[in-house]
């Protein structure tokens, strides 16, 4: 996270580093995920051992979630995908939708969203409502996030209590346009170089 605040570093240096606790991120993610048994012959013996019980759909949220899309493919790699096009209006900080093409959902499926920044909550909250519309329990839905603002958590907590949220840093506030402070500027800006 102190790598990825530091506004001196190179492209190269903050995609790797991003790229790093993503993976981070999706280990933990791992860890919430419901497991059932499974039995399996070693060379030596009969055992058994665990798997996932739910068939799992990372959900980026376009641009910057698509960044943590490889990195859990890795601990996923069977998920299927749906991608969401939310933009942030930069004067109002309200979400607009212009993408979503989900994969075939059902209520046995585990959702996984990835947005690195939980700002406002407004991106995260049209997700999870359309997710709601598609039959998705909440208790079936984790969002994981590089950073959050606690605003941005009290919406998200406030609307959906039974969502997980996987986070690397929970920071102070927000400023009057909306970003994370101190957090780590305008994410897809520095990883795309759209600055
Ligand atoms: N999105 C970002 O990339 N940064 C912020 O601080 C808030 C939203």
């Amino acid at each position: 996270m102190t790598k990825l605040r530091d506004k001196t570093i190179s492209r190269a240096e903050f995609r790797k580093t991003a790229e790093q606790l993503t993976n981070i991120l999706a280990q933990e993610a791992m860890q919430h995920l419901q497991t059932e048994s499974t039995n399996l012959e070693t060379p030596l013996a009969q055992t058994t051992g665990l798997k996932l019980a739910n068939p799992v759909v990372l959900v980026p949220i376009l641009r910057s979630g698509i960044t943590m899309v490889h990195s859990f493919l890795h601990y996923f790699q069977n998920a299927t995908i749906g991608v969401v096009g939310l933009k942030r209006d930069e004067q109002t900080a309200q979400a607009h939708w212009y993408y979503e093409n989900f994969p075939p959902l059902s209520d046995k499926h585990q959702i996984i969203i990835l947005d690195p920044m939980l700002a406002t909550g407004g991106t995260a909250l049209e997700t999870l409502k359309k997710l709601q519309q598609h039959g998705i329990p909440q208790k079936k839905i984790l969002f994981v996030a590089m950073v959050c603002a606690p605003e941005g958590l009290q919406a998200v907590q406030k609307e959906f209590p039974d969502v997980k949220i996987i986070t690397a840093a929970v920071d102070e506030k927000l400023n009057k346009d909306k970003f994370i402070i101190p957090g780590l500027g305008d994410f897809g800006d520095r990883y795309f170089g759209t600055e």
